[in-house]
């Protein structure tokens, strides 16, 4: 059996001819660039996640960089966030000529840790940015808390958790601004790159929907400079049919980690993800901890059986961030999770047989 670490041809197969029908709509008004399917999306993101303004734009990382232009922070600045995300989190910071400030992370969610953010604080912090890694949502309460008590704003990297809550309340409406990506292997994936801005405000949201725009505002006149970052007519038609289907792949992949959790519990040496009570998770990644890390890649990978790790190098150790000054032994949990973990197929479209031959090839490594 082969077991692929997504497959998108079966997330496709049923959705085509309501893709295509999508397609066709664009091809009559051929209004490629901020056509009405654009529109249609953002508002019903905005009904799907219960936030005021959605803003499209052309990816998950453009997403960032309009978030961070939008709340004006810039040369000076700092932003405090994780070193165990994707690297867009803190490119988007750089970017903006800000400083990205790494705070430790939680070892059983791997989300930032909120107890370790205060001694981070400094004169220059003017926000904080959590990701909800791997579709699960922060302890936002504890970090709208810190960011209140000091005056900084909050913008949360949505990119892999969209629909996933904390204590019932949805990722992306917590903080200032919160971020989408609808890369293809997110759980609500473009046939491209694609990202949106959401929040709650409307002078942000004005500001996000100038900035998308080169900043223009009317046509032509400029009060700042902005990007060239608009979600495609053509991917917005695509997402339109399968926002339809989120809520039931997310219900899936919470059903496959279930199972997963169920037959993997109690192995010596491994450890299932942690969902605290107040979390629901989305799955975007099922990913397991083991210090026999890459042994058990390649004992799944012989058993053509996809699995990936989910960062392998922190990103205060990228060579990119040299100047920063972190060395090795800075930020202890996130390099060890980096040594130690390990994403297996969690799609929505895993057959019960899929399922049972990774759990059972998993069972044959660690005996
Ligand atoms: C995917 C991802 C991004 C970037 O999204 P793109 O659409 O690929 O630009 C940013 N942050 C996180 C945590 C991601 O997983």
């Amino acid at each position: 059996m082969k077991v692929p670490m997504l497959d998108l041809h079966a997330q496709y197969e049923a959705l085509m001819p309501a893709i295509r029908a999508q397609l066709d709509r664009v091809f009559q008004d051929h209004h490629y660039i901020m056509g009405a399917q654009v529109k249609e999306l953002e508002t019903r993101m905005q009904e799907y996640l219960g936030i005021k303004h959605a803003i499209g734009c052309a990816s998950g990382t453009d997403a960032l960089v309009l978030a961070v232009k939008a709340l004006g922070i810039t040369d000076g600045d700092e932003v405090i966030t994780t070193p165990f995300t994707f690297f867009a989190t803190a490119s988007s910071i750089w970017r903006n000529h800000a400083k990205p400030v790494f705070v430790d992370i939680d070892e059983d969610t791997f989300n930032l840790d909120p107890a370790k953010i205060e001694a981070a604080i400094t004169e220059k912090t003017k926000a904080i940015m959590p990701v909800h890694l791997f579709g699960q949502c922060c302890d936002m309460e504890a970090i709208m808390k810190i960011a209140q008590k000091h005056n900084l704003k909050v913008i949360e990297d949505n990119a892999q958790g969209i629909g996933s809550t904390w204590n019932g309340k949805m990722s992306c409406s917590f903080g200032d601004i919160g971020t989408l990506s609808f890369f293809p292997s997110k759980n609500l994936g473009a046939m491209g790159d694609a990202g949106m801005c959401l929040t709650n405000d409307d002078q942000l949201a004005a500001g996000l929907r100038q900035l998308r725009v080169h900043g223009e505002n009317p046509k032509y006149y400029h009060q700042w400079v902005g990007l060239n970052s608009r979600l495609d007519t053509l991917q917005a038609a695509v997402l339109l049919v399968k926002l339809e289907a989120l809520a039931g792949w997310s219900e899936a992949r919470r059903a496959n980690a279930a199972f997963y959790d169920s037959e993997l519990k109690g192995i010596p040496g491994l450890k299932t993800p942690h969902i605290p009570q107040q979390a629901v998770s989305i799955y975007n990644q099922y990913t397991l901890t083991t210090e026999k890390r890459d042994a058990l890649m390649a004992h799944l990978q012989k058993k053509d059986i996809g699995c990936a790790i989910y960062y392998p190098l922190p990103l205060h150790l990228q060579e990119c961030f040299a100047e920063l000054g972190y060395k090795k032994g800075d930020l202890p949990v996130a390099e060890r999770m980096a040594n130690q973990v390990l994403s297996i197929p969690i799609y929505p479209e895993l057959t019960v047989e899929m399922k049972q031959y990774v759990v059972a090839s998993i069972r044959e490594f660690f005996n």
